[in-house]
């Protein structure tokens, strides 16, 4: 089988460093915000370009605690995308928002932003762009409606750490980032975790206090917060990872040209197309193909871990049915939802287990009788 991630080939390149750093952890006594997770703030906020990071304990708190900062909740609205894990609407409901749905640019898969105008209404506060896949949104053309209507703008960058867009980091862009550490990201630890970036002291001493109950000061409360703090282990584990961001990114970017070549000529599938000026961290090597279900199905019973990502777009999930959301809303991610297909992509995929990928996935087209 070959799966469509394998973190055992990263373990054995990072064990003995991280076995020593989670030891050293465990021995120091200071297991919830030690120096780790400071030095990870900082670090993280370097890399991306910005003043502050914050840990969390999750991607999900992170969308949860930007938009509780940003004094987001009930009666207001935000828009994002129907075309992304659920993580990304369920935060807008926790704190009692409502999430509207734009359509996605058929080449990218991420919000359009010709079609964002047409969804604000007195009511939006902000618009979360999500970076799917590890491709950047348009950002540029977000941030100018952004501006225009006096929106945030909320990055969900859980699945494009590094990713750039004219130089520029994602989770720079807009007003706060959101970043995932869960152990199939990019950047993974070996438990949750979470990251929020910002150019706002204010935003970031915020998110500080909602972290950890609502109080800049311990046993003063100013607030309703939630305990989200990442945990000094993964923080520990996450630094030893940090270093070799970029050459794991550069790795999938490698490998997903391979793919491209080994499937130019294989005329019914669409390979990724990247948006201009952007630098790809390929999370995921997402194609579209016709018959789509049943060359999944091939391809799983048949040595390849493909995956669909994902195979039901958030409007017409049962959790949004209070929106009223219906078949026809949103057209292209619709007609996406049933083409994507996702192959094996991680650093460490040699290019032998590649060309079985492509090879299987040939026989798939032949066996399925599809039709481009
Ligand atoms: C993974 C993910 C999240 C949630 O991150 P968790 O750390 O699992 O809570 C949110 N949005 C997107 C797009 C993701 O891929």
């Amino acid at each position: 089988m070959i799966p469509i991630l394998d973190l055992t080939k990263q373990y054995e390149q990072i064990q003995s460093e991280v076995e020593r750093a989670v030891l050293e952890v465990l021995k120091s006594g200071q297991y919830i915000v030690g120096k780790h997770n400071k030095a990870l703030e900082k670090e993280i906020a370097a890399f991306c370009g910005v003043k502050r990071a914050v840990a969390l304990n999750s991607g999900t708190d992170a969308l949860h605690l930007a938009l509780r900062a940003l004094d987001i909740g009930a009666g207001d609205e935000v828009i994002t995308t129907a075309f992304t894990f659920v993580a990304t609407t369920e935060a807008i409901g926790i704190v009692g928002a409502k999430p509207i749905f734009a359509d996605i640019d058929p080449n990218t898969f991420n919000l359009d932003p010709n079609q964002l105008e047409s969804k604000i209404t007195a009511k939006t506060k902000a618009i979360i762009p999500v970076h799917l896949y590890g491709q950047p949104a348009n950002m540029e053309e977000i941030m100018k409606i952004a501006k225009k209507y006096n929106l945030y703008v909320i990055e969900d960058c859980c699945q494009a750490i590094g990713a750039e867009l004219n130089g520029q980091k994602v989770g720079s862009f807009g007003d706060i980032g959101c970043f995932s550490f869960f152990p199939t990201k990019n950047l993974g630890a070996f438990g949750d975790g979470g990251m929020v970036t910002t150019n706002s002291d204010y935003l970031a001493d915020r998110i500080l206090a909602l972290r950890n109950h609502g109080g800049a000061v311990r046993y003063y409360h100013d607030e309703i917060g939630v305990n989200s703090r990442l945990d000094e282990v993964q923080a520990a584990i996450l630094r030893v990872k940090f270093p070799y961001i970029n050459e794991w990114n550069q790795k999938r970017k490698e490998n997903a040209y391979k793919y491209n070549e080994l499937l130019k000529d294989v005329k019914e599938v669409v390979t990724p197309r990247e948006l201009k000026g952007t630098k790809c961290i390929y999370h995921q090597y997402t194609i579209e193909i016709p018959n789509r279900d049943a060359i999944h199905k091939y391809l799983q019973e048949n040595g390849v871990g493909a995956m669909l990502y994902y195979p039901v777009p958030l409007h017409l999930q049962k959790v949004h049915a209070y929106l009223g959301g219906k078949l026809g809303d949103l057209p292209i991610t619709e007609e996406k939802t049933t083409r994507v297909l996702s192959l094996p992509m991680f650093p460490e995929i040699t290019y032998e287990q590649q060309k079985t990928v492509v090879e299987t996935l040939k026989k798939a087209l032949i066996e399925c009788k599809a039709t481009a």
